[in-house]
Parts: structure tokens; sequence; C-alpha cells
């Protein structure tokens, strides 16, 4: 364990609070950069003073009484040759109020407000001005901060680290000048200290190129940190996965259907990756119903024919099932078994299957975390697949990794991420696409219908349930109460038995056993039921073509990839299908914006990139590694400099590794050890 770091001129309570900043060296201090400025290095005369402006005036008290209007406040009215003005306090200390005596000369700074009785200050700065005290030369700047620490001590602090810590440029001089970037010393000087007398648009003209460098160094310190952790995990071994390619033949001659393009490329990527000596780190994307699962399928075989184990873990019990039914289809008519394991299994079935694993005696496993779980041990894994890695908690993954230490791993994912996204975030990762959906599917009609015309979409449900078609009924999202979230659900249900009397309406939900879902489900399946009502557990991955309508209640509530998701169940067959969001009039804006996204896009990448437009990147990326830096000035939108970082992070990792170190040792300090895990 290093020596805790400490900050020169910080008390240890003051140190406590940069902690909480997430300052805890000097260095960061430089790297702490201002929200905003405040000019005191200019006096107004009071006449001059323009309603929403913040204003530094040069005053002599007048008056100050505490008045009771209607609650407890000091007023004190100042003036200058020019006019009067009032300073008002609602939360006042003795000492401030000592300090107004009438006929002391002060500084006040703040927002200039047109009150009642003219032109006003709640709760300005202010303090008792010296003879000849001098106006401070440069702007004041405004950090960020947290309570119990006053901007005067950070600006102290950061103002004493700028003049202390060592700013030579971490990139070399070539490539600062190659991509005619400021230097990081101009750069960090500029942002906290630019000069005074610009207008607010010329201010932000001359910090543009100190931004765009901050930015820069942000977004290549991100990506130097991913690719060392790659690389780190690159050098661990791992076994070649060099199938004889019979079993894979044979699963291949005996589909109904051919791969797409797009699954040939990627089922290359992967096949190509499993002969290499090292773990592959794959990530594979592809919107839902783009078949991920046969390639899943593919190259789990890839591991049986090199005598190896492979393991498909999915995050929910119906998800981990469907799998394992899809699999089980296609892979025991070639003569394998597929074992199953959850932890809603019978403790003795699964004990079972766990001993078979652990001896070897099955070579294909699916389930859900239960795979994971202390007691499991593989006998020879070869490689792992997770499904919807996302949606397993941060302990699961690193469980999954310690089990699948030597193995080769790929994740499936059915949300897209924009391009900028998985350059930055995602860059200890190699991503495949599979950008095309398999022929034959009818695209989904998507209608936005207010919930006022609910009866109107049960006479719909009717008429398609006679013509023998399936519909899915999602229950809205109730955030706040599982509870309430269930209720709602069987309310729907009874409602819609009620209303609907020729047909069979099932239900399915989260607090249903195992066995109960999976009987609704197979139900369904058999079109034994025709109109599931649900929760989002249906969410991703169920699969019955003849479904051809998906009905969602208070769609404004949904995220935008799970709407996206919720759609994909239908369009699966070759019946025209729809999608129709109930929405509870009247929208906000944000509601309106993204529903209109879902209304207009039909390609799951494109609503992402709208999605990371809208809400930004943590909804990606909140699920990612823990201790993974989160940007806080580089924006991903800027396309053109995510793609200069990760040119440059190359560059760095090969020809300037001295550099490397150095500019991670700047931007992630003791945190950089933390993503080598
Ligand atoms: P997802 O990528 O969402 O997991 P699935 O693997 O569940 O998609 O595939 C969706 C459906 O498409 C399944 O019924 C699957 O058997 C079928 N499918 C997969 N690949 C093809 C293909 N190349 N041609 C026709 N159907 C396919
Ligand atoms: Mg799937």
């Amino acid at each position: 364990m290093a020596e805790k770091p400490t900050i020169p001129g910080a008390t240890s309570v003051v140190a406590a609070k940069l902690g909480k900043l997430g300052l805890s060296r000097q260095a960061d201090l430089v790297l702490h950069l201002p929200l905003r400025f405040e000019d005191e290095t200019r006096i107004t005369a009071i006449v001059e003073a323009i309603p929403g402006e913040s204003t530094q005036f040069e005053v002599r008290v007048v008056s100050a009484e505490i008045a009771y209007r209607p609650r407890r406040q000091l007023v004190c009215k100042v003036a200058d040759e020019t006019g009067l003005l009032v300073l008002r306090f609602l939360n006042f200390y003795p000492s401030q109020q000592k300090v107004l005596q009438p006929g002391a000369r002060l500084r006040v700074f703040g927002e200039v407000r047109g009150g009642f009785w003219g032109s006003e200050l709640i709760h300005p700065r202010f303090h008792v001005v010296q003879d000849d005290e001098p106006l401070p030369a440069a702007l004041t700047p405004v950090y960020p901060t947290t309570a119990g620490l006053g901007q005067a001590s950070l600006r102290r602090l950061i103002e004493r680290a700028l003049n202390e810590v060592d700013l030579t440029d971490s990139l070399p001089v070539d490539l600062v000048e190659q991509r005619k970037m400021m230097p990081f010393r101009e750069s960090v000087r500029l942002l906290h200290a630019p000069p005074p007398g610009l207008s607010a648009e010329a201010l932000a003209a001359v910090q543009r190129p100190a931004w765009q460098r901050i930015a820069f160094d942000e977004l290549l310190a991100q990506q130097i940190s991913l690719r060392q952790a790659y690389a780190a995990r690159r050098a661990r071994g791992a076994p070649v996965l060099a199938g004889d390619g019979t079993l894979t033949r044979r699963l291949l001659a005996q589909l109904p259907f051919r791969l797409t393009p797009a699954q040939q490329r990627v089922w290359h990527e992967i096949r190509h990756d499993l002969i290499q000596p090292h773990p592959m780190q794959r990530l594979l994307q592809g919107d839902v119903g783009s078949g991920k699962t046969i390639v899943a399928a593919l190259v789990m075989l890839q591991a049986v024919e090199a005598g190896y184990q492979a393991a498909l873990m999915a995050p929910t019990e119906i998800l981990a099932e469907q799998h394992y039914r899809k699999l089980a289809a296609w892979l025991v008519p070639l003569g394998l078994e597929v074992a199953w394991l959850s932890g809603s299994q019978k403790k003795k079935e699964r004990q079972a299957t766990i001993e078979k694993v652990g001896a070897g005696r099955t070579a294909l496993v699916v389930g859900t975390h239960a795979l994971i779980e202390e007691g499991v041990e593989f006998h020879r894994l070869g490689l792992a697949i997770v499904d919807e890695q996302h949606r397993f908690g941060v302990r699961q993954r690193l469980a999954l990794k310690q089990k699948g230490f030597q193995s080769h791993q790929l994740a499936m994912s059915a949300t897209p991420i924009p391009r900028t996204l998985a350059m930055s975030y995602y860059a200890d990762l190699d991503v495949s696409v599979i950008d095309e959906l398999p022929p034959g599917r009818t695209p989904v009609v998507t209608k936005l219908v207010s919930a006022a015309r609910r009866d109107e979409i049960i006479e719909r449900v009717r008429a398609l349930g006679r013509d023998g078609r399936q519909v899915y009924w999602v229950c809205p999202l109730i955030e706040e109460s599982e509870a309430l979230q269930l209720k709602t659900a069987e309310e729907t249900h009874a409602h819609l038995t009620a209303e609907l009397p020729g047909l069979h309406v099932g239900l399915v939900h989260g607090r249903l056993k195992t066995d109960e879902k999976a009987a609704v489900m197979a139900a369904f399946v058999r079109n034994d039921i025709h109109l599931l009502v649900a929760t989002t557990v249906i969410e991703v991955g169920v699969d019955v073509p003849n479904a051809s309508l998906m009905v969602i209640e208070h769609a404004e509530r949904f995220g935008l990839a799970q709407l996206h998701q919720l759609r994909g169940r239908v369009g699966r067959g070759a019946a025209e299908s729809a999608c129709i969001l109930l929405y509870e009039p009247p929208l906000g804006e944000t509601a309106r914006a993204r529903l209109k996204i879902i209304y207009e896009n039909s390609d799951g990448f494109e609503i992402a990139r709208q999605d990371l437009h809208l809400r930004g990147p943590g909804e990606f990326v909140g699920a990612r590694q823990s201790g993974l830096p989160l940007l806080r000035f580089a924006d991903l939108e800027d396309v053109t400099l995510v793609e200069a970082a990760r040119q440059a992070t190359e560059d760095m990792l090969t020809r300037w590794p001295e550099h490397a170190e150095r500019h991670l040792a700047r931007w992630l300090g003791g945190r950089a050890e933390l993503l080598k895990a």
C-alpha cells in the first residue's frame, strides 16, 4: 500500500472534502476546472446595473436593519455616487450583521435583480474594502464544490497547485505539433485563469482550443488504460480451440435456414479468436432478432470439437431457458447433451448437473448465474459466453472472470453501442457486429396511441385473436414498487380476460416460480395462450414468430433500449406486425422526444445514438466495470475527437510508452491500477 497522498495546504478536514470531489492528489486539483467565472476586476456604477448580470459594486452602507416581511431577513441599503441598492440576506450570521454598519465601505458582488424598491442583490458576496485595495487582475473562477468547502479555500489550493505541480506536457512534442494542439500547461492556465475583459463569446472562443486539448487528453487516458487492461489479459494463456469442423458442419447442414452474410462474418471473427493461444475478449453485438444464438451455438461446438467445455449464461431464467431449449433442439440431434443449471432447479438435479460438469461428462452447459456460483467447477472450460452481459452485476462478472480465468470469453448484447462509445468505454474489447436481420422479416409498424383509446386497442386484439394471431400486452414499469407492478399486471390480466371472453389470456411476471413461468411461456409458444399479459420479464430473447402485436402500456416510462427490445418481440414471422405504444397524456417534452425516436426509427443503432444524445453515456456504461473513470470533459458526440484519441492511443502505446505512463499517472493517478485487474 502506498502512503496516503496529501495535498499541500489542506487540513485533514479539507482533504476529506476534496476526497468527496475525487481529488486526492495535488495534481488532481489542476484538472478540477471552473464551471464559470465572476468578473471582480471591474467596478460598475449602480445606475449602470443590468438585471440578471453578476456585477461588482463599490458602495457605502446607508442602513442595515432586520425586517420581517414575511420572514426574518437582513435588509441593507447601500449607495455609491450614482444610486441606491438593496442587499438582502435571508440567512446571515451575527458577524456579517456587525460588519454592515452605516458608513462601512464595501465591495459587493452578486446578480442584480429588479426589486420593488429598486435594484437589489440577494445574498451577495461582500467584504470591507481597505484603502487603496487594488482590484483583482484576473477573473474569479467558480469551481464545482461540496458542502463545507468554500470557493475561497478551493481557489487558494488550486492556485497553489498550478504553481507547484509539474505541468510538463505528458504528450510528446511530435504529437502535440502534429495535431496542432495547445500545450497542456497553457491549456490549464487558460481554463483556470483566462484574461479579463472579454465578452462571454470571446472568452468561449479563446478557451475552445484549451477545452479541446483537455477533452482529448481525457479520452486518451481512458483509452490507454483500457487498452493496457486488454493487453494484460491478452498476455495470459488460453487453450487453442481448433475444432475439426465435424460438429459445426453437421449443425449447419441440419438448420432450416442459411446464415446471413453478417452472421458468417462474425462467426469467422470469433472462430479466428478461438484458435489464438490467448483469451478472446470479444463483444458480439446484434439487434434483437439478428440471430446471435446460432452463432453462439456454432462457436460452442468449436470448443467441444477441440475437447473442451463451453458454457452459456443468461441474466434471467426465461432467457436462459429459451437458450437451453434452442440449443437442445439443435444439438441433441447431433448426439450431444446440453446441461441445464439454474438457481430455482431442484437441489438434487442441480447437484447432479454440477457433478457432471465437474467430471467433464457434459461439454455444453446453459444456465443463469447459477453457473458461476460457488461449488460449480468446470472440468475443462474453454469458452464462456454471456448473453446480455450488461445486465449482470459487477460481482457476478468478476466471478465469471475468475471461473473462466483461462478461457475464451464472448459477451453478447442486443443493446447497440454507438460507435464513439465503443471506441471509448469499450476500448478493452474487440467488437463484432451483426448488422443485418435474417431475410423474411416484415417491418413492424409503430403507433403512438393515447391511453384514452384503450378500448379500440382491445377491439383490435379481439380481431387478431379471431384470425389465430397472438399478442403481447406489456404492463407499465413501476420503478418505485415491484408489488405495485405485480398488482397492475394482475388487474390488467383480469380486465382483459373479462373483455375478451373468446381468447385465452395468460399472465407472466417476475414473481412466478420458474416452472410456472416456463409453463406459461410454453403455452404461448404452442399458441394455447392468445394474449400474453406480461411485466418486462419478456423483454429480451423471447421468440414466438406467430405473435404479431405488441401493446406497451405507459410506454413513456420505459427506456428507449427497452422499448426497442420489446418491439423486437414481434415481426419475427411473415405476418404484418405492429407495436402500439400507449401513453398517458399529457406527455412531457422529454417523454415526447423519446417516444418520437422510437416511432421514427427501427434501427437499433440509430436509436442508441439518439439515446446517447438525449441521456449521455451513463445508461450504457452504468453497469460496466467499477473503477472505470467516467468522462468529465469529453463529449462522445464529437466523433472526430474520439477518433483522434483512438489513433493517438495506438501511437502512444507503441512509440511513446513512457509518455503513456506519465499521461495515465496525471489523469487516473491511483485509479489506473484498478483497471488492470
Ligand atoms: P437474437 O440475436 O435476438 O438473440 P435469435 O438468435 O433469437 O436472435 O434469432 C431470432 C430468430 O431468427 C430465431 O428464431 C432464429 O432461429 C432465427 N434465425 C437466426 N438466424 C437466421 C437466419 N440466418 N435465417 C433465418 N432465421 C434465422
Ligand atoms: Mg437472444
